[in-house]
C-alpha cells in the first residue's frame, strides 16, 4: 500500500488515463524540497533551544554556587555570634540554632535535631532535666505561648542553675520566630557587686550614707502615708581620735568593726544601721510605738560600747554619744532636716559630757545658726583686723616689778563689743583657725615688745597645734624675721597638749626649748596626770591654776596644794607662777610661800600695749608699783 502522499501524487499525475511520469517526478521533487525546508527549520530551532538551555544551565550553576556561598557566610555569621540564636517554625518546632545556643543550654552537638518540638529541645538540656519532666512540659507550654506572640520583645529569665539570660524575641510574620539569647550572669553579678559597693561601707559591711539616705527618704514617704513612727539615731564615738592617734589607724579600723558588730545585734530586722563615715554611725528605728523603745535602744548601745574592747593586745576604752530625732505620724520634715536635727541633738549629747543620748529640741536649731554665724564671723575677723592682743603683767614676788607679760587675744566684734577668748578659742580650734591666731599673737607680741628688751612675753599655744606639724617652724620663722631674742619668749601649754601622741609633742617642745625659748606648763593641777607630765619634760615654769588661788586663805586644802606645788616646782628646778591673784592677801601669802612670779587683776588686767607701756613708765617714774592701777 503506497504512502498517502504518494497515492495523491500518482492520482494527480494520471492524465487522460495515463501516468504522466514527468509530472509525478516534479510532484515528488517538490515534496522532498518541502521536507528539506522543514527539516532545516527544525534543526535551527533545536540549536537555538539547546543554546538557551546551556545559558539557563550556566545561570543556575551560578545561582547555586552563590547560594552555597551565602549559606556558608550565613552559617559563619550565626556560628560566630556572641549571642545564642535559634529559629522556630510556625508550629514552634526548632529549625536553626548556633553553637552558642548549645553552649548556653549545656547541649551536646547533635542533642537536638531540626524539627524537634519545644518540649524535646527543653528536655534535651541537662540544665532543665534536673528539674524533672513536669517542669519541662510546663516550661514548654509557657514558652509556646511566648513564641506565638507576634510582638517583638525582650525579657530577662533565670535558669534553674542560677544563671541569668536576656532573651530577644522577634516574630517572623506567619513563618515562625527567631530568638537571640545572651548569658548576662557575669554582668548581673558585677552590677550587683557595684551596686553593693556603692551602697555599703567596705570596712564594716554596713550600709553607707547613700543607702541610709535612700531609706530615710522611704521612711519620710511612709510617714506621710501615716504608716507609723520612726526614730533617727545619729551616733559618734567618744575619744576615737585619741585611739587612732595613739594606737594607729589599724587598731582604729578594728575598733570600728567591733563597734559595728556590737551594735548590729541590738538592731531589729527591718531597721537600718549605717556607717555614715569616720566614727559616725546612724540608725533608722522603724515601727516605734513608744518613745521608751527609742530610749531603751540608745541606752543599750551606750552600755554595749562602754565596756572595753580588746584589740591586738590593747584594752581600748571608748564611749558613744547619741543624738535622736523622733519622726512621728504626720512628720513633715524632709530627710536632710531630720538628719540635721539628729546631728544637732548629737552635738548636744557631746557637749553634755559624752556617753549620753539627747533628743532633738527646737532650740538646738537656733543655737546651731548662732554657731554657724560665729564661725563665719571668726573666719573674717583675722583679715578684717578684729583681733587684738592684750597684755597682762607678770611681776616678781620680791618687789612686784614687772618682769613680763602674758599675751591674751581679744576679739573686737563689730556689733557685740569685746568677746572673751573663752567663748571663741575652742571654735577656732575646731574650724582650723587656731594656727593663724597663734601666729598673729606671736607676730603682734614681737612688734609690741621689740623695745621692751628687759621683759619676757608669754604666748599661749593650743594643744591642738601639736597634732599638726609646723608649730616649731612657724615660731622659728617669726622670731628670726623680727630678730626677737628667743630667751625673751615663753610658750604656755596645758597638759592636754601631752595627752595625745605625747612623744611627738615632747620632741617638738624639745626643739623649741633648744632655741632658748621657755616652755611653761599652764593651768597646773587641773588635769589628771599633772605630776607624771611634769616628770616627762623639763618645763621652765609652772603656772598654778587660778582655781587654787581663788580659794587661797579660805580653804585649807587649797593652801596645802599651793604650798606643795610651789615646793614641787622648786625641787624640779622650775620657776613657779601663780595667776588669778585678785587681792593683797593672796599676793602676800604666795610671796610668803616663795612663789616666784605673780599675775592677776591685782597687778593689772590684760590691757592694750599703749596702756601696758604707760604702766611700765609709771612704775619706773615712781619706783613704786600701785597694784591694780591699770585694771
Ligand atoms: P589662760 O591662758 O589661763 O589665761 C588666763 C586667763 O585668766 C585670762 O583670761 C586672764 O584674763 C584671766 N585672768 C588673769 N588674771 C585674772 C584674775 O585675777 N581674775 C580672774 N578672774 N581672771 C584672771 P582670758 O584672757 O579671758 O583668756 C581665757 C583663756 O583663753 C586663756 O586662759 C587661754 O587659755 C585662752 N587664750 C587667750 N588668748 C589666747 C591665745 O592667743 N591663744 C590661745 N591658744 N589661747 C588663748
Ligand atoms: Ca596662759
Ligand atoms: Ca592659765
Amino acid at each position: 500500500m503506497p504512502h498517502n502522499i504518494l497515492k495523491r501524487q500518482i492520482e494527480k499525475s494520471i492524465q487522460n488515463g495515463k501516468l504522466n511520469t514527468d509530472h509525478l517526478f516534479d510532484l515528488i521533487s517538490e515534496t522532498y524540497k518541502q521536507i528539506d525546508d522543514e527539516r532545516n527549520r527544525n534543526d535551527r530551532s533545536s540549536r537555538l533551544l539547546a543554546e538557551e538551555m546551556d545559558t539557563l544551565n550556566a545561570n543556575l550553576q551560578l545561582a547555586v554556587s552563590d547560594l552555597k556561598d551565602k549559606n556558608i557566610m550565613f552559617k559563619a555569621a550565626i556560628e560566630n555570634m556572641f549571642h545564642g540564636l535559634c529559629m522556630f517554625d510556625k508550629n514552634n518546632d526548632i529549625l536553626i540554632w548556633n553553637q552558642k545556643f548549645l553552649e548556653i543550654f549545656r547541649l551536646t552537638e547533635g542533642a537536638i535535631k531540626p524539627g524537634f518540638t519545644l518540649y524535646q529541645c527543653i528536655s534535651s538540656s541537662p540544665t532543665y532535666q534536673q528539674r524533672g519532666d513536669v517542669y519541662c512540659r510546663g516550661l514548654a507550654a509557657e514558652m509556646a505561648s511566648m513564641l506565638t506572640d507576634n510582638k517583638p520583645k525582650q525579657f530577662i529569665t533565670k535558669l534553674p542553675d542560677g544563671r541569668t539570660l536576656r532573651v530577644s524575641h522577634q516574630p517572623l510574620d506567619e513563618k515562625g520566630s527567631v530568638q537571640t539569647i545572651e548569658d548576662i550572669s557575669e554582668k548581673v553579678s558585677v552590677e550587683k557587686k557595684m551596686h553593693h559597693m556603692a551602697h555599703h561601707d567596705v570596712l564594716t559591711g554596713l550600709s553607707n550614707r547613700v543607702l541610709f539616705n535612700e531609706r530615710l527618704q522611704q521612711v519620710t514617704q511612709s510617714n506621710k502615708n501615716s504608716m507609723g513612727s520612726s526614730a533617727i539615731l545619729c551616733m559618734d564615738l567618744d575619744h576615737f581620735k585619741e585611739v587612732n592617734d595613739t594606737l594607729g589607724h589599724a587598731v582604729g579600723d578594728r575598733l570600728l568593726v567591733e563597734v559595728a558588730d556590737r551594735i548590729k545585734i541590738l538592731i531589729k530586722a527591718g531597721d537600718t544601721f549605717s556607717r555614715l563615715g569616720g566614727d559616725e554611725f546612724a540608725i533608722i528605728q522603724t515601727g516605734v510605738n513608744d518613745i521608751q523603745e527609742v530610749k531603751n535602744l540608745a541606752n543599750a548601745i551606750i552600755e554595749e560600747i562602754r565596756s572595753s574592747f580588746y584589740i591586738d593586745g590593747n584594752e581600748v576604752f571608748v564611749g558613744i554619744s547619741i543624738g535622736i530625732v523622733f519622726c512621728g505620724e504626720g512628720c513633715k520634715l524632709k530627710p536632710y532636716e531630720l538628719l540635721r536635727n539628729a546631728d544637732l541633738a548629737l552635738y548636744r549629747a557631746k557637749t553634755e559630757g559624752k556617753g549620753v543620748f539627747s533628743f532633738y529640741k527646737e532650740e538646738f536649731s537656733y543655737q546651731l545658726n548662732l554657731r554657724k554665724k560665729r564661725e563665719t564671723e571668726l573666719r573674717l575677723a583675722l583679715s578684717e583686723k578684729h583681733f587684738e592682743i592684750y597684755y597682762q603683767p607678770q611681776v616678781n614676788s620680791v618687789d612686784y616689778t614687772i618682769v613680763g607679760a602674758e599675751a591674751l587675744i581679744r576679739w573686737n566684734h563689730p556689733s557685740q563689743g569685746q568677746v572673751s577668748p573663752a567663748d571663741f578659742i575652742s571654735i577656732t580650734e575646731e574650724i582650723g583657725l587656731i594656727a593663724p591666731i597663734t601666729e598673729f599673737a606671736l607676730r603682734t607680741a614681737c612688734v609690741d615688745f621689740a623695745d621692751l628688751t628687759e621683759l619676757k612675753i608669754a604666748i599661749n599655744l593650743s594643744p591642738l597645734q601639736f597634732r599638726k606639724s609646723g608649730i616649731f617652724e612657724m615660731v622659728e620663722d617669726v622670731i628670726t624675721e623680727y630678730d626677737f631674742n628667743p630667751e625673751r619668749l615663753a610658750l604656755e601649754i596645758t597638759e592636754n597638749a601631752l595627752l595625745v601622741d605625747s612623744q611627738a609633742t615632747l620632741n617638738t617642745l624639745e626643739q623649741l626649748k633648744s632655741l632658748g625659748i621657755s616652755i611653761v606648763m599652764d593651768d597646773f593641777g587641773t588635769g589628771y596626770s599633772s605630776l607624771s607630765y611634769l616628770r616627762s619634760f623639763p618645763f621652765d615654769k609652772l603656772k598654778i591654776d587660778q582655781g587654787f588661788i581663788k580659794e587661797l586663805g579660805y580653804n585649807n586644802e587649797a593652801n596645802s596644794i599651793v604650798q606643795a606645788v610651789i615646793r614641787l616646782g622648786k625641787s624640779l628646778g622650775m620657776r613657779v607662777n601663780a595667776e588669778g591673784i585678785e587681792n593683797k592677801n593672796q599676793a602676800s601669802l604666795l610671796k610668803l610661800e616663795g612663789c616666784d612670779e605673780l599675775q592677776g587683776y591685782y597687778f593689772g588686767r590684760p590691757m592694750k600695749i599703749t596702756d601696758f607701756k604707760k604702766l611700765l613708765n609709771k612704775k619706773t617714774k615712781t619706783t613704786q608699783y600701785i597694784p591694780g592701777l591699770a585694771g
